[in-house]
């Protein structure tokens, strides 16, 4: 099982770290956050979005806390006086910071039917289209983004279903190993 460790607290499920901070920002609707308890576990939950030290910049004073279509909608105000949105949601999800188990491995797993999918539907691919050698019988499924890459691009995204965003933005193609390795995704191997 996954457990996300914020500050000093343990949660079970993505699940529950997300209501814990909604409800400690519904608490805080149409206030600020910037001392104590809440501001120091807000801040641990923020520091798992993947683009942290950009949002926090020079510091953090405090987060505003609104609502906007019925969702809650957080602002840093920064110590150097500008203020940037930040998503919670989206810090909430992570970078895949679990103490157990592996996030890459679950989201991998998560597209595994699309990918067999894939090898099915190329079937009549024989050759490799980089360096024209007979492929093998299980040839190299090499993505474009990367996979990682697709995954940091879905952490930013505000999309909350990875196989489909993997779906509907990953492009696929048969390679033969070493075009493969060469092509510098070494972790992309399926
Ligand atoms: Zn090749």
């Amino acid at each position: 099982m996954n457990t996300h460790v914020v500050g000093s607290l343990t949660f079970k499920t993505q699940a529950d770290l997300k209501y814990y901070t909604k409800e400690i920002l519904s608490r805080h609707l149409n206030k600020t956050i910037d001392h104590g308890y809440d501001f120091e576990f807000i801040t641990q939950v923020f520091s798992r979005h993947p683009e942290w030290a950009e949002k926090k910049g020079t510091g953090v004073i405090a987060y505003k806390i609104t609502s906007n279509m019925g969702s809650y909608h957080v602002d840093i105000l920064r110590t150097d006086g500008t203020e940037i949105d930040i998503s919670w949601n989206t810090a909430v999800r992570g970078r895949g910071r679990t103490v157990h188990g592996d996030r890459m491995k679950e989201l991998r797993e998560s597209v595994d039917e699309q990918i067999k999918e894939f090898r099915r539907s190329q079937g009549h691919i024989t050759h490799c289209p980089r360096c024209k050698i007979p492929l093998t019988s299980a040839p190299h499924v090499d993505h474009t983004p990367s996979f990682r890459t697709l995954v940091t691009l879905f952490d930013t995204s505000g999309a909350d279903n990875f196989a489909l965003y993997h779906k509907q933005n990953a492009s696929l193609q048969f390679l033969c190993g070493p075009c493969n390795f060469k092509k510098g995704t070494s972790d992309e191997l399926l």
